[in-house]
């Protein structure tokens, strides 16, 4: 739990993160219930996934959205795009509940009262199909494959956190290849998946556990990964562990127990509490690789499209990943963790874009 915690009101909760807009829908039709969170508008619109999950309560999904959009303007400051930061949540009525094509119409609706403010895409739960149905609605979305454009991003986001996990596996001396090295990955959904792609083709041995048997049962077909537990799977000896989940796996606890010289991986909000955990972890020895600034290909992509960039320009961009994790690396050398030094370049960023847009007006 961050210095948040879900008890406090909803406002003093958006007034310590520092957010703009929570607006909460209800579609009456569809029974849909969502939430949309703008952080900050500073630097730009802001695009940002919609995530569609069956939370344990309305607190839990106010608390993921206003973390995950703050996250997200922090992500596009240090990725140097002239964005801002937000999310939104779909809380599903019971964990198998399908998705409908009136549900994403609903959701796009919502999306569209923002006038482009925000820009939806997707997230966990939410794919190239429903972003679609969405855009039907609103044209204020990216990341599909028919109606909006861009489509899945998880390649992308991939192959970044792939360029991060390079330069963390530099700055922490073990060189500057993957072959023999040992990655374990919590999660083999669609960036989990690519990312194993690119892992074991650059040589390395990637351990995998899933709470979905069959993205197990591909990634050890496809690429040859090991299933551990998801008991294990944490604590397991490997090179670089790899949340590609969930947030929040890692805390003060857990990071006694880790048996890797490095954290790096594509799942949003890894640390529990990230000033604490990411000291705790400089403390322990271990590299973390931020995740806003390792799993910031998908929304580079995105995001670029969205402005204009051609395709030359995108690629590039993804490969910047890895300069700037390294500068945040070394960055990290010096200040309580690598997430305070990531905190401190993205504000830096947001500073001056703030400046130029004085001086211009
Ligand atoms: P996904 O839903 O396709 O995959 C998530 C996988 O994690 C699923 O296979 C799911 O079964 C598994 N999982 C969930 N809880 C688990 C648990 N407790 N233990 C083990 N496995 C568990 O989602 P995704 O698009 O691959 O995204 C994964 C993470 O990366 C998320 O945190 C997401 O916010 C983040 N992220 C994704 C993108 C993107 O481009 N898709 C971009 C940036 C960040």
């Amino acid at each position: 739990m961050d210095d948040m915690q879900e008890k406090d009101s909803i406002f003093e909760q958006m007034v310590t993160r520092g957010h703009e807009r929570l607006c909460f829908h209800h579609d009456k039709e569809t029974g849909l219930r969502a939430i949309i969170a703008i952080h900050s508008t500073v630097l730009g619109n802001a695009l940002g996934g919609t995530r569609r999950w069956c939370y344990a309560s309305e607190a839990d999904a106010v608390y993921d959205v206003l973390r995950l959009s703050k996250g997200m303007t922090y992500k596009a400051a240090v990725s140097g795009l002239p964005m801002g930061g937000a999310k939104s949540v779909i809380l599903k009525p019971s964990r198998d509940h399908q998705k409908t094509e009136a549900e994403a119409k609903a959701m796009g609706r919502f999306v569209d009262s923002f006038n482009g403010a925000y820009i939806a895409a997707e997230d966990v739960g939410v794919d190239t199909q429903f972003v679609d149905w969405m855009a039907t609605e609103t044209k204020h979305v990216m990341g599909g494959e028919t109606v909006s454009t861009g489509g899945d991003p998880s390649p992308w986001t991939a192959m970044g956190t792939f360029h991060g996990m390079k330069a963390c596996l530099i700055h922490a001396g073990l060189g500057d290849s993957f072959d023999g090295k040992v990655v374990a990955m919590q999660g083999v959904g669609s960036v989990g998946q690519n990312l194993c792609r690119l892992l074991t083709e650059a040589g390395a041995t990637v351990k995998v556990a899933d709470i979905k048997q069959e993205n197990i049962d591909f990634v050890v077909e496809e690429y040859g990964c090991t299933q551990v537990s998801n008991e294990e799977i944490l604590t397991t000896e490997c090179d670089i562990l790899a949340p590609c989940a969930l947030g929040g796996v890692i805390d003060g606890m857990l990071v006694q127990q880790l048996m890797c010289p490095i954290v790096c991986g594509a799942a949003n909000n890894i640390l529990g509490d990230p000033e604490e955990d990411g000291a705790a972890l400089k403390q322990a020895g271990i590299l973390y690789g931020p995740d806003f600034v390792v799993n910031a290909g998908g929304l580079i992509h995105l995001a670029g499209l969205h402005l204009g960039m051609s395709e030359e320009t995108l690629q590039q961009k993804n490969d910047e990943i890895f300069d700037t994790t390294v500068e945040i690396l070394e960055r990290g050398e010096s200040t309580a963790s690598t997430y305070a030094a990531a905190v401190e370049v993205a504000k830096n960023r947001i500073e001056r874009g703030q400046e130029t847009e004085l001086h211009a007006s």
